[in-house]
């Protein structure tokens, strides 16, 4: 079922967290929210379950309006980030709950529970209390609990935001092969710009209560539509530039030119240029003469990435670069050797 949050402001007092709003889900899809702390996330995702009421806006389950009915009648399925699951009941208990409010007769209850159990593997689990589970074995269950009632929609707040790195990637897969598995529409809000491209089909990027820019995670990464965009992605290079003749130059001879995005240019020609670390390159010789001298900051070789921080002495700037394993084995940079970065 599709959602469709239309021209939605929220207001708390005289502020306004959401301003204006419009986001579409279309049935089946996995969208994430993504902001900063403050910019409107959790409010919108309230206003589409029925926990807020927005004061100007509608939302649409399909071609239903729903903006007034109550969350008990919506029919969505809500994972916050912390797990919220009962203390003092089994982990079956705890699944069954939804199913048992609804009054399932209790055959379908201990099917339904076990079916949903073995999706997550955790069927062994199942007269355990949530004490004796780890984080991320708590959070499936807490998904799966609010999935066991069959929702139209699913809706998950900063579900993995309480783990360690590690768990939180592994959910992450797993948050998505599940999906597509059950193919239950879905809003994600997370903060990790990294979460938000891995795990959804569309992102939507809010600031302030408004939307800055909304794609699939290869358009909104490629084509960043601003400055505060391109920021929030993070992994930039920000360089300030001299334009000249639509070139971006850096440094105040104008020495080397770089092939960035641009945002904006004040009156004298000067701006911000971004350039990410892996459109930069690192080289022994001055080839072609388009380059500027750095010195070996640090190399952190974690990763399919190497990842190197240069000081550009000439420009007193810290640059970012990422090159491949190979590269760097070739290159084996040591720690304050001086190196030509190339754009
Ligand atoms: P975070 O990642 O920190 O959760 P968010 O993007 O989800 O942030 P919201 O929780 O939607 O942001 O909050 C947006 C703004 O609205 C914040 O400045 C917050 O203080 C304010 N706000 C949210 N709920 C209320 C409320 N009930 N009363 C007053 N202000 C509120």
């Amino acid at each position: 079922m599709s959602i469709s949050a239309q021209n939605v402001t929220k207001r708390f007092g005289d502020f306004v967290a959401l301003d204006n709003v419009s986001v579409e889900c279309p049935a089946g899809e996995l969208v994430a929210l993504l902001g900063p702390s403050g910019s409107g996330k959790t409010t919108l995702l309230r206003v589409i379950a029925g926990l807020e009421v927005p004061d100007a806006g509608t939302v649409l389950f399909r071609d239903d309006d729903i903006t007034r009915r109550s969350a008990g009648d919506r029919n969505v399925g809500f994972v916050f980030q912390h797990y919220a699951l009962f203390r003092h009941m089994t982990v079956f208990e705890n699944v069954a709950f939804g199913l048992r409010v609804r009054k399932w007769p209790e055959q379908q209850v201990r099917e339904r529970v076990r079916e949903l159990l073995q999706l997550v593997r955790l069927e062994e689990k199942a007269q355990q209390y949530p004490a004796n589970l780890s984080g991320g074995q708590k959070q499936r269950i807490a998904l799966i609990r609010a999935l066991a009632p069959e929702p139209k929609v699913l809706l998950l707040d900063e579900p993995f935001g309480a783990l360690d790195a590690k768990v939180r990637a592994e959910l992450r897969d797993w948050l998505r092969r599940f999906h597509d598995e059950v193919g239950v529409t879905s809003i994600f809000v997370t903060h990790d710009q990294e979460e938000a491209f891995d795990v959804s089909d569309r992102v939507v990027v809010l600031n302030q209560g408004r939307i800055e820019q909304e794609g699939t995670p290869i358009e909104v990464f490629e084509h960043p539509k601003n400055e505060f965009v391109m920021d929030f992605l993070g992994n930039v290079n920000k360089l300030p530039v001299r334009v000249e003749g639509g070139r971006a130059l850096l440094g105040e001879t104008g020495s080397v030119e770089l092939p960035a995005k641009l945002f904006g240019s004040n009156e004298n020609g000067r701006t911000d240029a971004y350039i990410r670390p892996h459109e930069l390159d690192i080289s022994r010789t001055a080839d072609g003469g388009n380059c500027m001298l750095g010195k070996v900051v640090h190399v952190n070789p974690a990763g399919s990435v190497v990842k190197v921080r240069l000081l550009a002495e000439d420009f007193g700037l810290m640059i970012n670069v990422d090159i491949t394993p190979e590269r760097h084995r070739t290159l084996a940079l040591k720690q304050n050797e001086l190196v030509y970065v190339t754009p």
